[in-house]
């Protein structure tokens, strides 16, 4: 097996083989795939075995692997320069075409990561209000930003860390962390901190402890409270942006934050993030303002080129309505296999996002998503993979559907689902 051999080089130089720890498999004891390459919905790996793929690099690949338009917008743009840290115009057209898709955003600076956009959100919400508690919610993950690696989802809670090492108590006490869906829990903290309280970072559909979704009324709650008490609320819409719909959640539910947070499909599979919102709190980043920002490789023309060349493209064709048709499909044909195996399994989905959870308890927070088994998971995730069909390797995260994705890809789909799922 070359990804065993691949994998145990990797283990001598790289923490754990890997450079992001979801990939390396390690709570399902054996080695993750390696991959040579991938096209539309598929992925082969270096033993020539071919996949149909739930996991999308995490949520940028929107359009497939490899979409044709994006590739030819980097193929145009590299002879010209990999980068000249001076304005180019691809930035201004990324900045417009983010400033149209998303109406509560009026300005908006690039970052390289998603990690780099909630890191700088958070620090322009204490510049402009002048406060410092920030409040986030338990599961709700912001990238690995010291002050909101507290209680956090992804990677941290598939390996049972959702609090790091190396974050001082003393930086993780300006951080409340909350249950989500919980209003009594947010009433209080602006109690117990009349006047401190920055803002509230959510990922309002959080996909970073499986996929879950807000109670009626709640996001509408987090706007009103943050309003009246003076606070910013962020939306981080790194995996949700222009997923959920072309304007994210805030354009599904119609609810308008102060600022966004993007990253995964603005950068078209490129190292992309951005944050934006309102013109007077962007006003307060440098150079305009004192809450300093930066970043020697951000606006890269070529990355810039490969996101507005996928922003283009989702424009241009019926991705969106094709991505809930799919999601539909897979969704109908695995209520009816959970009912037939008498397995009353909790399902989230909305479009393109959805999770099973292994659990029979409704998921509404972290409490409750963590109900789910790891035993039912493991040896389901290893039926699916042995049947050429990856979904994410933990019960913690989000399936993605792309527009590459066919009818005949989420029949087969739901065929292999059969057989995973007979066996737990
Ligand atoms: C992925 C993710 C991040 C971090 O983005 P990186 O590009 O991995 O740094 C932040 N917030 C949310 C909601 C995410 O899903």
């Amino acid at each position: 097996m070359i990804s065993e051999e691949l994998f145990e080089r990797a283990c001598k130089v790289i923490p754990g083989g890997v450079n992001s720890p979801v990939r390396a498999f390690r709570r399902l004891e054996r080695a993750p795939f390696f991959v040579a390459r991938a096209e539309g919905a598929h992925l082969w790996d270096e033993d020539g075995k071919q996949y149909i793929d739930y996991v999308g690099t995490w949520g940028p690949a929107i359009l497939g692997h490899a979409p044709k338009p994006v590739l030819d917008a980097v193929m145009a743009a590299v002879p010209k320069g990999l980068g000249y840290g001076i304005p180019t115009r691809v930035e201004v057209d990324m900045a417009e075409t983010v400033c149209r898709w998303v109406p509560s955003i009026e300005k908006v600076r690039m970052t390289n990561s998603g990690t780099e956009a909630t890191m700088s959100a958070v620090r322009l919400a204490r510049g402009y209000t002048g406060r410092k508690y920030i409040i986030k919610f338990e599961g709700c993950y912001h990238g690995h930003v010291d002050s909101l690696l507290v209680s956090a989802g992804s990677g941290a809670l598939t390996h049972g860390e959702p609090d790091s090492a190396g974050v001082p108590a003393e930086f993780a006490a300006l951080t409340i962390a909350l249950p989500y869906n919980d209003e009594q829990a947010v009433r209080d903290a602006f109690n117990k901190y009349p006047g401190q309280i920055a803002g509230i970072i959510v990922e309002p559909y959080p996909g970073n402890a499986g996929f879950y979704l807000p109670k009626p009324g709640y996001l509408e709650f987090l706007r009103d409270i943050t309003a009246k008490e003076g606070a910013l609320l962020i939306f981080d819409e790194v995996m949700t942006g222009f997923r959920i719909s072309p304007s994210g959640v805030q354009g599904k539910t119609g609810i308008v934050p102060d600022l966004t947070t993007l990253g995964k499909v603005i950068g078209g599979g490129l190292p992309v993030g951005a944050f934006g919102g309102r013109r007077e709190i962007m006003d307060c980043v440098s150079p305009l303002g004192p809450v300093y920002q930066a970043g020697t490789l951000s606006g890269n023309p070529v990355a810039m080129a490969a996101g507005l060349a996928q922003l283009n493209e989702l424009e241009r064709t019926d991705a969106y309505s094709r991505m809930e048709r799919l999601g539909a499909h897979l969704e109908e044909g695995l209520r009816r296999i959970l009912h037939d195996l008498h397995l009353p399994l909790t399902f989230k989905r909305s479009g393109s996002m959805w999770c099973l959870f292994f659990t029979t308890q409704d998921v509404y927070d972290l409490k409750s998503a963590m109900t789910g088994s790891f035993d039912m998971f493991r040896p389901y995730f290893l039926s699916m993979l042995e049947q050429g069909v990856y979904v994410a390797p933990s019960p913690f995260e989000t399936g993605f559907i792309s527009a590459a994705h066919t009818e005949a890809d989420i029949d087969a789909t739901l065929a292999a689902m059969q057989v995973a799922l007979g066996k737990i």
